[in-house]
């Protein structure tokens, strides 16, 4: 579960030296009683630095060992996050396991595509689909009354800890979370997005916390129960989108999910979007592919335009997850995509294409079929949103 960090030489503090020296020895463990033993020391002082409210200790050990030894930073990544998003905690009936949940949507539209709170009701119905569909029977459920965007979402292990603690406390006393919009950030708007619901969910330790982890259940059915039975739910927050609801899953699991399954779905959204906007049959399509590089790989671009022009209308952004670089085939998997939606002529460029922004408003420049750098503009005479004037 390796992610890309930036490259930061700064001088650790005391208690990251530690969490270094700690993740190694879990590394070099040969059994479960001394794992055991390490992670326990891991998880006091990951718990402590947390209750600061601050990330230095923890990112300044991450950064470390993703220097030193990949090993022990998947393993100290590992417990950070399970840390953050998961505990014991003591409550009037006894110990229960609590877990903070992602519940992610991919939509799209030619509008805006909506952050808002949720109404008592459609709280009420959606705990209803998820504790019937998703969760485990005598799992309890809290959810936040708010469909957030990734903007919004708590930013960093301390603030995703804090928040989740928040949640479960709600869920212990039988109630909701109350999210006031006014304090979170502004979201950015594009045609295609993520967006979540987040629930708490706490079960009896040992018991099962999901649906799928009861002899009757899987993974593929849980899915799609959830669309079903939750789609005309999740809809009713969307209006002007198409949705798509994916698994709902432990916090930082959902949204691996929801960044791994939202590059196939910003193509599949952009070729929608076009042949909607231009009144042109996804044949009549072309689609540029290439390679952004700054001194190394930064991502994958991907400009759109009519089978019979230069133009670019249109770019799309592929990030690159986890351990994703210039060895990984991208640009194949990137055409495959675009040859299932229908695209015409799909062109995958061989040479570097620079990492270029615009000067004037900061948009990303995509590769036009002949790999010049252009700007992505929307016909005058068309409908779109003006994304920016110059
Ligand atoms: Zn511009």
């Amino acid at each position: 579960m390796k992610h890309r960090r930036l490259h930061a030489h700064h001088r650790m503090n005391r208690d990251a030296e530690r969490l270094v020296w700690l993740a190694n020895g879990l590394a070099d463990s040969g059994s479960r009683p001394e794992d055991a033993y390490w992670e326990t020391q891991l998880a006091q002082l990951i718990l402590g630095q947390m209750r600061t409210g601050r990330d230095d200790g923890l990112t300044q050990a991450l950064d470390r060992l993703y220097e030193t030894n990949g090993r022990a930073y998947d393993e100290l990544a590992d417990l950070i996050e399970s840390h953050a998003e998961g505990g014991l905690i003591d409550t009037p009936d006894g110990p229960r396991q609590a877990l903070l949940i992602g519940v992610p949507v991919l939509a799209w539209s030619r509008f805006n595509i909506p952050v808002r709170n949720l109404t008592p009701d459609l709280v009420r119905d959606l705990k209803v689909q998820l504790g019937a569909h998703v969760l485990a029977a005598g799992a309890r459920v809290a959810l936040a009354d708010y469909l957030f965007s990734p903007d919004q979402l708590p930013r960093g292990y301390a603030a995703t800890r804090a928040f989740a603690e928040q949640l479960w406390q709600a869920a212990q006393t039988g109630r909701d979370m109350e999210v006031d919009a006014g304090r979170l950030a502004e979201s950015g708007q594009f045609i295609s997005d993520v967006r979540y619901l987040l629930a708490a969910v706490l079960a009896t330790p040992g018991a099962p916390v999901f649906r799928w982890n009861e002899a009757d259940g899987s993974r593929d059915t849980a899915l799609a129960q959830w669309q079903a039975q939750g789609g005309a739910l999740i809809s009713s927050l969307l209006t002007g989108c198409s949705a798509e609801l994916l698994l709902p899953d432990a916090y930082f699991a959902a949204w691996r999910r929801a960044d791994r399954e939202g590059r196939p779905h910003s193509l599949r959204a952009a070729v929608a979007y076009l042949q909607a906007m231009l009144d042109v049959p996804a044949s009549g399509l072309r689609a540029a592919v290439a390679p952004s590089y700054d001194r190394r790989l930064e991502e994958w671009r991907i400009g759109f335009g009519p089978r019979d022009s230069a133009e670019v209308l249109h770019g799309v952004v592929w990030p690159l997850l986890g351990a994703e670089d210039e060895t990984t085939d991208m640009g194949a998997e990137i055409g495959q995509v675009l040859k299932a939606a229908g695209v015409g002529e799909v062109v995958v460029l061989e040479q570097r294409f620079p990492f270029e922004f615009c000067e004037d408003c900061g948009a990303p420049m995509f590769p036009n079929a002949e790999g010049e750098v252009v700007h992505a503009e929307m016909p005058e005479e068309s409908e779109a949103p003006p994304m920016h004037l110059h």
